[in-house]
């Protein structure tokens, strides 16, 4: 018997999906939805270009876009997980390959495993120790079948496959994967890159294979390759978007090339990526092109950018970033307005002062600042994609920002 559902859209509980979904299409939709795997990712809005969804995790729902803060080491850098709790940050990532070498994977699994063993029990992604590539400090030396690393903390030599990547990953626990890839310099040359890209490729189905053997609910992201050659580049969207991979990124920019180049790479994949695979570019995380990329339709974020930065002193404001060792005579908050705990109270003038004088707590106070500032501009976001006026939001935040200071 077959339903007329332009009549009658049918409703039905999607498997494993959670959601209920409403079918306003033909039968082959209705069909097609029963017997395919449901979709870790739902796109709710569209405004313009720039998408809202939602991503499901073993560890609970992430709406989109949304910024992950960088916990390399099983740790946010002078962050609790109630502190980012109270910002809403929903999603962190961290580095399965340095965490493999310390303090070794058979310790947080024995520990419960990475969720439980640093105490976060929301979302957590792992990248898979591709991006270590860029360190001149710990690659020895890569082919086709692997990367050879030193071990910054022994000096041996460790080898990574791709198999090895999703072992480690699996034995973490993590709630997204990524494939090991090949990330090559900024500035390689075309023969190069176009070497890079085959590998990261053969690497991504490698690691579907492994993961075949590994636990189901955990995504596998696959990372797209190119340098900023358009060919290249295009290439590599379509390969990747057509494996069987529950997310697509963007690997080896944000590396040193300019925004402008950055942005033009993503405007050559994204036409190639599925709409309801939800788009990941890698280390990015100055806040105007974090903007410029929403717009074009990507999802999801992470860089040590804003929280390196509060280290270092430059605090993000809606007006452009502030070196605050000038504000020692400051006695108002970093921002006007802001929310966060810092900037409700503390001053500019004792934030600067505990950061001169190397007090710990002034790297707490300023990451504070930065990551709840990144937060509400994401959450802004959000709302501005919801009501349909994304663009107008973009341009008014960027009229504000000084763009050239970050
Ligand atoms: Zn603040």
């Amino acid at each position: 018997m077959f339903f007329d559902t332009t009549k009658y859209p049918l409703g039905i509980l999607g498997p494993k999906n959670h959601n209920f979904v409403i079918f306003e299409g033909n039968v082959t939709n209705y069909i097609n939805c029963l017997f395919l795997k449901p979709s870790m990712f739902e796109l709710k809005a569209e405004s313009g270009g720039a998408r809202c969804g939602v991503l499901h995790t073993k560890h609970g729902k992430v709406e989109s876009p949304f910024y992950m803060p960088v916990g390399t080491k099983a740790a946010v850098k002078n962050m609790l997980p109630e502190e980012l709790y109270r910002m809403n940050v929903n999603a962190i990532i961290c580095n399965a390959f340095i965490l493999s070498l310390r303090p070794g994977i058979d310790i947080i699994k024995q520990g419960g495993g990475i969720h439980k063993y640093m105490n976060f029990d929301r979302c957590i992604f792992t990248d898979s120790g591709g991006f270590q590539v860029l360190s001149k400090t710990m690659l020895v030396d890569l082919n086709d079948r692997a990367i050879r690393f030193r071990d910054p903390f022994s000096g041996v030599k460790q080898t990574l496959t791709p198999e090895k990547s999703i072992q480690i990953q699996h034995g973490l626990g993590a709630d997204v994967a990524m494939c090991l890839d090949d990330v090559p310099h900024y500035g390689r040359d075309y023969d190069y890159i176009a070497g890079a890209v085959k590998r990261t490729h053969a690497w991504a189905e490698r690691c579907i294979v492994a993961k075949k053997y590994t636990d189901e609910k955990q995504l596998l992201f696959g990372i797209t390759q190119g340098g900023t050659f358009k060919d290249l580049r295009e290439k590599s969207a379509k390969k990747i978007n057509e494996m069987k991979l529950d997310g697509v990124a963007f690997g080896g920019l944000a590396i040193g090339e300019s925004k402008e180049q950055a942005v033009q790479a993503l405007n050559w994949q994204l036409p190639h990526i599925d709409k309801d695979k939800p788009r990941y570019f890698m280390g990015l995380g100055s806040p105007d092109t974090i903007l410029e990329a929403i717009d074009i339709g990507c999802d999801i974020f992470d860089s040590v950018y804003p929280t390196k930065n509060a280290r270092r002193g430059t605090l993000f404001t809606g007006n452009g970033p502030i070196k605050i060792s000038s504000f020692k005579r400051d006695y108002g908050p970093i921002e006007e307005g802001c929310e966060c705990y810092t900037c409700k109270n503390f001053s500019r003038s004792y934030v600067a002062h505990l950061l001169f004088v190397k007090e710990t707590l002034g790297l707490r106070l300023a990451t504070i600042h930065n990551l709840h500032f990144m937060q509400k501009m994401i959450e802004d976001a959000r709302t501005a994609i919801k009501n349909n006026e994304f663009s107008t939001f973009k341009q008014e935040f960027l009229k504000r920002l000084k763009p050239k200071a970050l």
